[in-house]
């Protein structure tokens, strides 16, 4: 094992302690859960600020001493973006978590960073409203990492992503100095967009401490079903079927591979034929929202009558009750099966145009099942958009690349992303110098150059400044 013994000598951690209140250290830190990445917490210490102005403190510091910052909030992420190592300080976003004003008139939230999603929400839901954003790992990831991730979701495809949330932010740039970006309206052409680059630039750019977001009505759920089919085709003809029927009340269209959901269920304990389901190798969870028309069971009911009418659905099921919806959406959101099934498991996000997406889906799904037979791959994801998750899990250690070479040739020439909503952080690194245009790499190590000129805002990540 890695020693965690960290470099930042004594006069260094004392100081940083002066500014920011008490460190933890690696004899507490090495009890704590690391998230989603085993190095997350390898840097051995790590300052908690309370507020923007400690944080800008402790920034000026580190820059002038050089030290390198790994800013962390909830550890969900899944590409490796807060790993750190031995001679970096850790600098959690967890007590900057206070702020939660909710504005019912304007329709828009002020959160600190270390709020969690969940919070945001529980508090909009007060007035009857929602940020518009929801992910499996609401109950941890905080609001902070969602916009320094840019994170999309389940209500991507019809709220948009992180960025299309935000109206503003208050974030702390590597020399300490503070950027009031924050604004409560969506009509903002004043100069360059530059919470719009920091949203998205994983810790890379600057510390975000506050954020503005656009709430839009909380609708209760109306109806949730799960559908089998024999192909990705029918799956892809069935969601953009209810897009067009439903239009924005449709909240969500997940798809899911057959084993990834009889995988979970078994985990749970649970049968895939408790759904009722029969055969068919892909599944889709389909979810509408309460309108102000009123009917909406009926009109769900009407819009599965014209489905199964024109032979485009054989097999679904209506959940019945807040237990059977329950159960759907747990084969859908519970990839902790897959995340922490297996001593190797990698994770691929990969955005694909919907007209392209049946093509690639089967040519994907036959060649990692090529690959060996010893792997168990799960795909699932948010199909209104485009969006799927791969896993493949191993007992045994296989090459990463591997899998690369099968998921990212084409993907951006189709206009897709070879990273949709993870980000790159340490684990896409490769195949993003691979895979995305050197003009484009360029750009971005000239801002990043201009932002943290001495690289110390979460170095080697996304991107190499040399
Ligand atoms: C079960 C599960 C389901 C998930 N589903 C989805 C999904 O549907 N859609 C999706 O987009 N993601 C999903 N994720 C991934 C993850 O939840 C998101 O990437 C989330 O945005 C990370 O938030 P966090 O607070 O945990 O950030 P962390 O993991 O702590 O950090 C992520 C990155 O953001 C940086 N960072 C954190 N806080 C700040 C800050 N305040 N300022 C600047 N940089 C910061 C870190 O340095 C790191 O690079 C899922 C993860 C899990 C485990």
């Amino acid at each position: 094992m890695e020693s965690q013994v960290n470099k930042l000598s004594q006069e260094q951690l004392n100081n940083i302690e002066t500014i920011s209140g008490k460190l933890t250290h690696s004899d507490t830190l090495s009890g704590r859960d690391p998230g989603y990445h085993p190095d997350n917490l390898k840097a051995g210490v790590m300052a908690t600020p309370d507020s923007a102005e400690k944080l800008s403190q402790l920034l000026a510091y580190c820059n002038a001493q050089n030290i390198p910052v790994v800013p962390q909030g909830g550890l969900t992420g899944l590409v490796g973006g807060s790993v750190s190592k031995s001679g970096q300080l850790i600098i959690s976003t967890a007590r900057i978590n206070k702020f939660i004003e909710i504005d019912p008139i304007s329709n828009v939230a002020t959160v600190d960073a270390g709020v969690t999603l969940e919070e945001l929400q529980n508090a909009a839901a007060k007035f009857d409203l929602s940020p518009g954003i929801d992910l499996p790992s609401r109950g941890s990831a905080t609001i902070g990492g969602m916009s320094a991730t840019n994170a999309g979701g389940i209500e991507a495809f019809r709220m948009g992503t992180m960025r299309d949330r935000i109206l503003g932010s208050i974030f702390v740039r590597a020399d300490g100095s503070i950027v009031n970006d924050l604004a409560f309206v969506l009509k903002n052409n004043t100069g360059y967009a530059l919470t719009d680059l920091i949203v998205g630039s994983e810790g890379t750019l600057g510390i975000i401490t506050r954020l503005s977001i656009r709430l839009v009505p909380l609708r209760p759920v109306a109806a949730t079903a799960l559908f089998v089919f024999p192909t990705i085709e029918a799956v892809l003809k069935v969601a953009e079927h209810m897009r067009r029927y439903f239009g924005s009340s449709l909240r969500a269209t997940e798809v899911l591979w057959r084993e990834f959901a009889e995988a979970v269920a078994k985990q749970h304990g649970r049968q895939f034929s408790d759904t009722g389901l029969g055969e068919g190798q892909f599944l889709l969870l389909a979810e509408t929202e309460v309108t102000s028309q009123g009917n909406d069971e009926e009109r769900f009911l009407s819009c599965l009558e014209e489905l199964f009418e024109a032979g485009l659905v054989e097999d679904a099921v209506i959940a019945q009750n807040n237990q059977q919806r329950d159960f759907f959406w747990l084969m859908r959101e519970d990839s902790d099966v897959a995340l922490r099934g297996f001593p190797h498991i990698h994770s691929f996000d990969i955005s694909i145009p919907l007209v392209h997406l049946a093509e690639y889906a089967a040519r994907i799904d036959h060649e990692l099942r090529q690959l060996a037979n010893n792997l168990s791959i799960f795909i699932f994801g948010h199909i209104g958009d485009g969006n799927l998750h791969v896993m493949i899990g191993s007992q045994e250690p296989f090459s990463y690349e591997s899998v690369e070479e099968i998921l990212y040739p084409g993907v951006q020439e189709q206009g897709g992303a070879i990273s949709a909503e993870h980000g790159i952080g340490t684990e896409k690194k490769n195949g993003f110098k691979r895979f995305i245009s050197p003009e484009k790499q360029a750009a971005m190590i000239a801002i990043k150059k201009a932002l943290d000129p001495n690289n110390i805002l979460n170095p080697n990540k996304i991107i190499d400044i040399s």
